[in-house]
C-alpha cells in the first residue's frame, strides 16, 4: 500500500513544492499545481513526511497563506473546480482550520499578549541553557529532531506533522518550555503566524485543551517518515503541561464601519492581495503598504524571513501599480506622519496589532468576509466549527 503511495507522489514529485519564491504568480502556479496533480490523493497521504525532496502529498501553500497572497477563499473555489464538497471535505477542513485559530485568537487576545509576557521571562532564564542552545543549534542526540531544524532554517517550512513531533519532542523529551519552541518557529516559518503557532504549540503541550496534550512516539515518526530515520528514544509517557490561566471569551462583532470611500488604506503583512480582495471596488486615495522591521517586533526574524517578506510587499505594489492604484511601501513607524483620514485591513492579533496598540493608533479596520462569517463560530472546539464549514463555504459565493 504505502508502496503504491510512494509511487504516486514521486510520479507527481516536482520540485517547485519547496521552493518559495516570493510572488503571487508562484503562488498561484503552486494551487493549480496542487490542485492538478496531488489534490485527489491529499485525504490519503497528508500525514507522510516523505522529507523536502519530495513534499507534493501537501499543497505547501501556508507562506501565502499566511501573507493573504492567496486566500482560503481562492484555495477553496479552485479545490471545488476540481472535485466535489465530499471528496474535497478533508482538505476543505485543513484550510479552514487556519481561519478557526485565527478566530479562536481573536476572541481570546489575552492568550497572545500573555505568551509574549511569559516569553519574555524565560527567555532571559534560558538564555545560556546548554540544552535551549543544542536544541536551536540542532545539536541533541535525536537525529530526526536535529535534522528538522536544519530543514526549517533551510526550507523556512516544516511539514504539519513533524511540527506536531518537534514540538512534542522539544517539551516533553528535551523538558524545554514550549513558548521558546514557539518563538523558534515564529523566526524562522516563512508561514509565522500568531494564530497557527501560538495555538499549535499550546495544544500539543495540553494546555489549549487542557489535560489533553500530544505524545510523539518512535512508532509513528517511523512509520509517517517512511522509516527515514532509526532508534528514536522519547519520553512516551509524559503528563500534559498545566496551565492555571483560563480565558473568559471577548465580545466582537468584526463589522465593517460604513464610510470607506476616498480614506487612505493601510495594507499589512497579512493581506498582500488587495486585487482579489472583497474591497476592490471601493476607491481609496491611496494605499500604503506596511513594512513591519525586527525593532519594532517582540520576536525578532530571521534574515531570511524578512527578505520573503518584502519580496511579497514589493510584488503586491507592483501589481497595485500595474492597475493604476497610486501606493506606497513605508515602515510601520511611519503610519503616525499620515495625516489624512486612514482605515486599515485588519491586521489580526499578533505583532502589527500590537505595535498600533502600543502607540495608540486608534483605526477603523475593514474584516475579511470570511472572516466576519467564520469567527463567530470560534467559541467552541473546531469539532463544533466544522458543523459550519458547509454554510461558511456557501456563503464564499
Ligand atoms: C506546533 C505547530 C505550529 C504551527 N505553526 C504554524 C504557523 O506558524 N503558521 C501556519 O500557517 N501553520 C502552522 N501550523 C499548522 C500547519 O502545520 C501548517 O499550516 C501546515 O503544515 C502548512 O503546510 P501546507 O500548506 O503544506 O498544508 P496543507 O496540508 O496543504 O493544508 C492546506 C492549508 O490548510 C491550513 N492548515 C493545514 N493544517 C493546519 C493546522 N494544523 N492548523 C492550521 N492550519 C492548517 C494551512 O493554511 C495550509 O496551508 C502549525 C502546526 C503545529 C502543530
Amino acid at each position: 500500500m504505502l508502496k503504491d503511495l510512494l509511487t504516486i507522489t514521486k510520479k507527481n514529485y516536482d520540485n517547485k513544492y519547496m521552493k518559495f519564491q516570493g510572488s503571487k504568480a508562484s503562488a498561484i502556479e503552486k494551487l493549480e499545481l496542487f490542485v492538478e496533480k496531488n489534490l485527489s490523493e491529499y485525504s490519503k497521504l497528508r500525514n507522510f513526511d516523505f522529507g523536502p525532496e519530495n513534499r507534493s502529498n501537501v499543497s505547501c501553500l501556508s507562506p501565502y497563506i499566511t501573507h493573504g497572497i492567496i486566500s482560503e477563499q481562492e484555495i477553496i473555489r479552485k479545490s471545488l473546480s476540481k472535485f466535489s464538497f465530499s471528496k474535497n471535505e478533508k482538505f476543505i477542513q485543513e484550510v479552514l482550520w487556519r481561519t478557526y485559530w485565527k478566530g479562536w485568537l481573536e476572541l481570546r487576545p489575552n492568550v497572545w499578549s500573555d505568551y509574549l509576557i511569559e516569553l519574555n521571562k524565560i527567555r532571559e532564564d534560558y538564555k545560556d541553557n546548554q540544552n535551549y542552545i543544542n536544541a536551536i543549534e540542532g545539536k541533541t542526540n535525536i537525529e530526526c529532531f536535529n535534522s528538522w531544524v536544519k530543514e526549517l532554517k533551510e526550507n523556512n517550512y516544516l511539514h504539519n506533522h513533524t511540527r506536531m513531533w518537534f514540538a512534542s519532542i522539544w517539551i516533553f523529551t528535551l523538558e524545554l518550555p514550549w513558548q521558546l519552541g514557539a518563538e523558534f518557529f515564529i523566526q524562522n516559518l516563512y508561514d509565522g503566524d500568531a494564530a497557527s503557532n501560538t495555538l499549535g504549540w499550546r495544544w500539543v503541550a495540553g494546555v489549549q485543551t487542557q489535560g489533553k496534550h500530544y505524545l510523539a512516539t518512535e512508532w509513528n515518526i517511523k512509520k509517517f517518515t517512511n522509516n527515514r530515520y532509526n532508534n528514536i528514544k522519547l519520553n512516551e509517557s509524559a503528563p500534559p503541561k498545566i496551565s492555571e490561566k483560563t480565558y473568559s471569551i471577548a465580545k466582537k462583532d468584526f463589522n465593517n464601519p460604513q464610510k470607506i470611500e476616498g480614506k487612505n488604506l493601510l495594507i499589512f503583512e497579512n493581506n498582500l492581495s488587495f486585487e482579489t480582495s472583497d474591497f476592490l471596488n471601493i476607491k481609496f486615495k491611496k494605499i500604503y503598504l506596511i513594512s513591519n522591521k525586527n525593532e519594532n517586533r517582540c520576536i525578532k526574524l530571521s534574515e531570511k524571513l524578512l527578505k520573503f517578506k518584502s519580496l511579497l510587499i514589493s510584488d503586491q505594489k507592483e501589481r497595485l501599480k500595474n492597475n493604476s492604484i497610486d501606493c506606497e511601501i513605508i515602515d510601520i513607524n511611519e503610519i503616525q506622519n499620515i495625516n489624512e483620514e486612514i482605515i486599515g485591513l485588519y491586521p489580526t492579533v499578533g505583532e502589527n496589532l500590537d505595535y498600533l496598540n502600543i502607540n495608540n493608533i486608534k483605526l477603523d479596520f475593514l474584516y475579511r468576509k470570511l472572516d466576519h462569517c467564520s469567527w463567530q463560530y470560534c467559541n467552541k472546539g473546531f469539532f463544533n466549527f466544522k458543523k459550519y464549514i458547509p454554510k461558511i463555504v456557501s456563503s464564499l459565493d
